[in-house]
């Protein structure tokens, strides 16, 4: 096995964390073509999301993700009319769910997960054995493949997993179901996954979350990412992957990100998130 000497390549509980280098990539493939794994890969684009993301997001996912597996696009939007056509490759395949359009971008991001756990109830349980849910602000760069599969798939934010933990921003109001004083990482919202099973009880944690605080009427500091990182803390995550899976080029050359998978695009948040 080759490693690195260089990053954390595993957590204190024994999950992996999946850097360039680490692992083979053609092994990975083949046992998880062998082994039957099949990929829904969630991503929303709501309002303006979808005339600026939508196609560079999945024009690159069509070149760079999961290539040896069969994977099925579910996107969840509010003008399924406006789904740009992408040509897909053998074995892929886009379904195309409406949702409503939440007039706060909070309620937007944060109403994902009721609608990503009613989806792998009613479908993608029938069709796939693992299920990732991204934002649609970014785009494939490099390789993303069945190496990123597991049980529970949690990412590194890009901004903090070298920075003390005193600096993550976790909801720190005792008032909200998101809180908590101290954790392992902080996990970055834009990419998790895992088997449909636990995805399906991640996502309707986090939204029963998200409920209760509306009930009481708090919301977490940074909305779905903080019942996020609540629910990783309480159940950990069995891999992680470093932010090479959701790099931001802002940040700059840094030597331990040897490759950059996934890249945030640009934000235009004047235009993109007026009502
Ligand atoms: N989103 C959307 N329309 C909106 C707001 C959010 O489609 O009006 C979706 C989209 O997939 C986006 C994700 O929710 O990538 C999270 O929102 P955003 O990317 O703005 O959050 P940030 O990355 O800034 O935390
Ligand atoms: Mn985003």
């Amino acid at each position: 096995e080759v490693s690195r000497g260089d990053v954390q390549t595993c957590t204190w509980w024994r999950a992996p964390v999946i850097w360039e280098g680490m692992f083979d990539a053609a092994l990975y493939d083949q046992t998880h073509a062998k082994e039957g794994s099949s990929v829904a890969l969630t991503v929303f684009a709501v309002g303006r999301y979808l005339d600026a993301y939508l196609e560079t997001f999945l024009t690159s996912a069509e070149c760079h993700f999961m290539l040896a597996l069969p994977v099925t696009y579910y996107v969840f939007t509010d003008a399924p009319e406006k789904v740009p056509q992408v040509a897909l490759g053998p074995r892929r395949s886009l379904k195309v769910i409406r949702v409503p359009k939440h007039s706060r971008w909070q309620d937007v991001s944060m109403m994902r997960m009721k609608a990503i756990s009613d989806a792998i109830e009613s479908d993608i349980r029938h069709r796939c054995t693992h299920v990732f849910c991204l934002d649609v602000d970014q785009e494939f760069t490099g390789r993303f493949g069945p190496e990123a599969l597991g049980e529970s798939v949690a990412l590194l934010h890009a901004y903090y997993y070298n920075l003390p933990k005193w600096l993550f921003t976790y909801d720190h109001n005792p008032g909200s179901r998101a809180h908590m004083d101290t954790g392992d990482f902080y996990y970055h919202a834009a990419v998790f996954g895992g088997s449909w099973r636990s995805v399906k009880a991640l996502t309707e944690s986090c939204y029963q979350g998200i409920t209760e605080d509306k009930r009481n009427g708090v919301e977490a500091r940074w909305h779905d990412e903080s019942h996020l990182n609540k629910y990783f803390w309480l159940h950990k995550p069995s891999r992680v992957l470093s932010p090479e899976y959701c790099w931001d080029r802002q940040i700059g050359d840094r030597k331990a990100i040897r490759v950059a998978r996934l890249q945030w695009a640009p934000k235009h948040y004047n235009t993109l998130r007026q009502a």
